[in-house]
């Protein structure tokens, strides 16, 4: 009741912009469908935007029309959510993809991101995500990946043509760090 509460303060001076930090976190699943149902029926009344930052992938796939996936503070990925969930093209998107349970005949032990974040004062040199990337050579261990543009969204990552369409692939056990 009080996020409801809060949802409608910040829409009463209709903004053209909703920004939503984590607005489900710590709510079970029939709370978070009621506040994300008020969230987008604000949205909606008042004719904003409604920027939603959350850990929550379920959330981005079902509510989100682009997604900007970030690691470390820098961008990996920006594109429609979508794609980018059909199709991810940085590895980092495959690592959170992949770590999602699947159902049915694809059901299998899930891979684990090796290793932590590093921390925000003390970013290893080049690309940010290589110590725990299964794909990181040596240039991403010196030079910092710019985003570009891969098929019509934006993509940072020296070896984006490399990450395979099975985001699980890219993660399973034994294949090398
Ligand atoms: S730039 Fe290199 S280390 Fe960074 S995500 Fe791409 S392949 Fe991995």
């Amino acid at each position: 009741m009080r996020q409801r509460a809060v949802i409608a303060m910040a829409t009463v001076g209709a903004p053209d912009l909703l920004v939503a930090d984590e607005p489900t976190t710590a709510l079970d699943a029939e709370r978070r469908t009621q506040v994300l149902r008020v969230l987008a029926e604000q949205r909606e009344a008042a004719g904003a935007a409604l920027l939603l930052v959350t850990h929550d992938l379920d959330v981005v796939r079902e509510h989100a029309d682009r997604v900007l996936v970030m690691y470390a503070g820098r961008t990996s990925e920006l594109g429609p959510a979508k794609a980018v969930w059909n199709r991810p093209r940085a590895p980092y998107t495959a690592g959170l993809l992949a770590s999602l349970p699947q159902d049915g005949p694809r059901r299998r032990r899930l891979p684990a991101l090796p290793g932590t974040p590093p921390a925000p004062g003390a970013l290893p040199p080049g690309c940010a995500f290589a110590p725990r990337c299964p794909l990181a050579a040596d240039r991403c261990r010196t030079e910092e990946p710019e985003p570009r543009d891969v098929d019509g969204r934006l993509v940072a990552c020296h070896r984006t043509d490399e990450v395979p369409a099975d985001p699980v692939a890219l993660f399973q056990e034994g294949r090398p760090a």
